[in-house]
């Protein structure tokens, strides 16, 4: 299928374990872009970007086929639900019932739960516009998944614009009120995912302040200002300058300049070697900076690459980890009468 430049495809890409197809959407633009999406996960498997000289290079990190996205792997391109990052202990109340969720995280829950959205196979329909070619992934999760409440329907559409833009949009729906954070988990390296490290990238977050967390990465509650603090990314630096002052590196949730909900540009990234900067825009009050600390070389990735410490890092746009035990922070409660909506946008070009 395809439409002004961008085209549309579907592939078989495999099975899952319980034999279940899973199918790999292939959207290209009219500048060359290509961004590949699949049904398991809404994992984004690919996407090709080109240098200032035009070359184009794959700039997420991933496996090549379906079975390494089968095993444990830390989140490579997936869509995170139903709430992103960690709620201490999985415990929250909510109308003045306390509500435990699966734990995964020695005693915390993080990223969802033990099978959280990420690894949960979304129906598929072709979500061509005027913008560009994309994908509309659908997802129902239960009453009580993961200990939740709520029957909650999501909508996830991923769209490859003319202007070389990943648009990401959000929408979702419940029955009961029950906690909504969704965000994506692409790990990004601009030189090219086999590229060993994020070091030399430079990068500004448009954040005064952020969320500082204890040891099992769960804030604290403060909000603090990252003026003095290896956080200050206000103006551009490189992610190696101040890596080393901070325990394991970054992992971080930033608290963007805003005071409503807007589509607002959040960070921007710009790889000096190839060129290639990506800024994002989104709708979102935090933004997770996450320096693939964990990330220790038992990954075989694509092409052969071994993911290593640092070799990718992840911006998630989301709302504040953690929130649903914070009431400081925005809320994060859906309630029947609402729609939860998020935009996010990756917008790709050179310098
Ligand atoms: C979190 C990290 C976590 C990683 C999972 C990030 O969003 O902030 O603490 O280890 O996801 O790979």
């Amino acid at each position: 299928m395809s439409g002004r430049g961008a085209t549309f495809q579907r592939l078989s890409f495999g099975e899952t374990q319980d034999g279940h197809p899973v199918d790999l959407y292939v959207l290209t633009n009219k500048h060359g872009m290509i961004a590949k999406v699949m049904t398991y996960g809404a994992i984004v498997t690919e996407l090709h970007a080109p240098d200032r000289s035009g070359r184009f290079g794959d700039i997420v990190l991933g496996f090549e086929d379906l079975e390494g996205y089968l095993g444990r792997h830390p989140y490579f391109g997936a869509v995170i639900g139903r709430v992103a990052n960690r709620i201490a202990r999985g415990k929250f109340k909510l109308d003045g019932i306390e509500y435990k969720l699966a734990t995964n995280d020695g005693p915390n829950h993080l990223h969802g739960g033990l099978k959280g959205f990420d690894k949960v196979l979304w129906q598929a329909e072709p979500a061509l516009s005027r913008n560009g070619s994309g994908v509309k992934f659908s997802y129902l999760s239960h009453d009580d998944e993961e200990g939740y409440p709520g029957n909650l329907s999501v909508a996830v559409t991923y769209t490859l614009t003319e202007d070389n833009e990943l648009r990401i949009e959000y929408v979702a729906k419940t029955d009961k009120a029950t906690p909504v954070n969704l965000t994506n988990h692409s790990y990004f390296n601009l030189a090219g995912a086999e590229h060993p490290d994020i070091l030399g990238h430079e990068l500004s977050v448009a954040a005064d302040h952020f969320t500082p967390v204890d040891n099992a990465l769960i804030p604290t509650g403060e909000i603090t200002p990252v003026e003095h603090t290896p956080l200050d990314f206000r103006n551009s630096r490189t992610v190696g300058a101040r890596l080393r002052e901070l325990p394991g590196g970054y992992d971080h949730n930033f608290v963007l300049n805003r005071s409503r909900k807007e589509l607002a540009s959040a960070a921007h990234v710009y790889e000096p070697t190839t060129g290639r900067c990506m800024e994002i825009l989104t709708t979102e009050p935090g933004i997770q900076f996450y320096s693939g600390n964990f990330l220790d070389g038992s990954f075989k990735g694509k092409k052969g690459a071994v993911y290593g410490k640092h070799q990718g890092f992840c911006l998630e746009a989301q709302h504040f980890p953690d929130s649903v035990n914070h009431p400081n922070f925005p809320s994060i409660i859906l309630r029947p009468s609402e729609t939860y909506t998020q935009t996010t946008i990756h917008r790709f070009s050179t310098r």
